[in-house]
């Protein structure tokens, strides 16, 4: 598909990235009664071939060490399984629904043991269900893991799982476009700033449109410091590579199986029909090219599969049918999200460095961005720790659940 140029010279709110954090805030942004501006969504490719968004694993969890991220995710919860009626009552949309295997962590040394006891404490004080197990519990819930080396399990069964990030992401571009948001496959190459240098004045696109903007959101994903640094901006965030393999099991498990964090990182979960979904990466971790999707095909033999079937001894006979290389927006300041203005240039928008759980909070991060948009501040759920303000102060906010 080739470039297409906006309808108009200005718009109130460009948004650069159309996956699923542009496809959010528009969305929000056209459900919001306030705000009667204009939007454009800039998408550099709209076959989403390449972005995190379709190489995800599409699961959500509570079990997170940050009180603000089990909150973010609740919502996901409750907006994924009312999502017709939050998106008005429309007939089209199907009812969706969450998989609830639950995320399975294991600890294997006193440390982390301690890293999930002080995490069950945050959660459920948030009022999320996480149960800590002992390895006797978990064997007997949970036969077919082999527990020789864990200390204690920690697990959430309820709204913890596996969801159709794909058809709310549609649904949210969808119906954005029909309520009047434009949308054109272009890509956003240079943004210039007013004389005084204190605000974004305009974007620039591929196909040589200079188009005016009142805000601009940076919704691009591992691209985001690309897109910054065209405002003149840092933003520590770093495309890093990470795998995925589905699989099909000779003897299928015969119950499902959350989604297993291994204590080497590698994670495997119930995917349907005798098949899972495992994903790793490997311990040389650098940032990698924007368009470095390349397989590493040598780390399923030599690191993955032997861990498999060790942590399940019945994943010793087992096929791959599909693999492929996705990028997370790593933060490497603290691996939680950047939101929020920009401290100087203030109609500058961050909306970045989701670090692996970015589909997760897509409803929460969209509605949260389309109110900062439209009223300068947060109604539902102030998510103003996130805001960009938090990096030049050094002030991280430590995640100790990241995968
Ligand atoms: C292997 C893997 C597994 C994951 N598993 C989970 C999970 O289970 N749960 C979870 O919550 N999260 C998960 N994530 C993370 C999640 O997928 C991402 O956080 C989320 O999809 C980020 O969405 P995004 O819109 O910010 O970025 P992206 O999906 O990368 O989209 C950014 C978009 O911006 C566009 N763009 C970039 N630059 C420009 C430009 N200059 N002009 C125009 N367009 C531009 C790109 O083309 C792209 O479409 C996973 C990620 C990966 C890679």
């Amino acid at each position: 598909m080739s470039n297409q140029s906006p309808s108009k010279q200005s718009y109130d709110v460009i948004i650069i990235g159309g996956a699923i954090m542009g496809a959010s805030t528009a969305w929000f942004l056209s459900d919001n009664k306030d705000f009667n501006g204009s939007v454009l969504v800039v998408e550099r490719d709209m076959t989403f071939e390449n972005c995190s968004t379709t190489h995800t694993n599409s699961c959500m969890r509570q079990q997170f060490s940050a009180e603000l991220n089990v909150r973010i995710s609740q919502f996901a919860a409750d907006f994924v399984k009312n999502i017709r009626s939050y998106m008005g009552g429309d007939e089209r949309i199907p009812e969706l629904s969450i998989r609830s295997f639950g995320y399975m962590y294991f600890a294997d040394n006193d440390g982390f043991a301690d890293v999930l006891r002080e995490s069950q404490q945050v959660q459920l004080a948030a009022g999320a269900a996480t149960q800590l197990m002992t390895p006797e519990e978990i064997k007997a819930a949970y036969p077919f893991y082999n527990v020789d080396d864990i200390m204690l399990g920690s697990i959430n069964l309820v709204d913890e799982g596996y969801w159709d990030g794909g058809a709310v992401n549609d649904w949210w571009r969808r119906q954005s476009r029909e309520r009047g948001v434009e949308w054109v496959q272009n890509e956003v190459v240079a943004i210039t700033r007013n004389a005084a240098g204190t605000q974004v004045e305009s974007v620039t696109l591929a196909s040589g449109e200079v188009v005016a903007c009142g805000q601009v959101v940076n919704a691009s994903g591992p691209r985001a410091a690309r897109t910054a640094q065209m405002a003149g901006i840092d933003v520590p965030v770093e495309p890093r590579k990470r795998y995925s393999w589905i699989f099909k099991a000779e003897q299928p498990l015969d119950q499902d199986l959350p989604l297993t964090i291994d204590p080497s990182g590698v994670h495997v979960r119930e995917n349907g029909g005798g098949t899972y979904q495992c994903g790793g990466h490997s311990d040389y971790d650098p940032a990698v090219e924007f368009d470095d999707y390349a397989m590493d095909h040598s780390m399923w033999e030599s690191h993955v599969w032997p861990i498999l079937a060790t942590r399940i001894p019945q994943f010793e006979a087992i096929k791959v049918q599909s693999e492929w290389g996705g990028h997370y927006a790593m933060n490497t300041f603290d691996h939680n999200a950047i939101m929020g203005p920009h401290t100087e240039l203030s109609n500058f928008i961050f909306l970045n460095g989701f670090s692996g759980h970015g589909l997760q909070q897509s409803p929460a991060m969209g509605r949260g961005t389309a109110e900062w948009l439209t009223y300068g501040e947060y109604r539902a759920l102030d998510l103003s720790p996130f805001h960009f303000e938090r990096i030049p102060a050094n002030r991280p906010i430590i995640e100790k659940a990241i995968i």
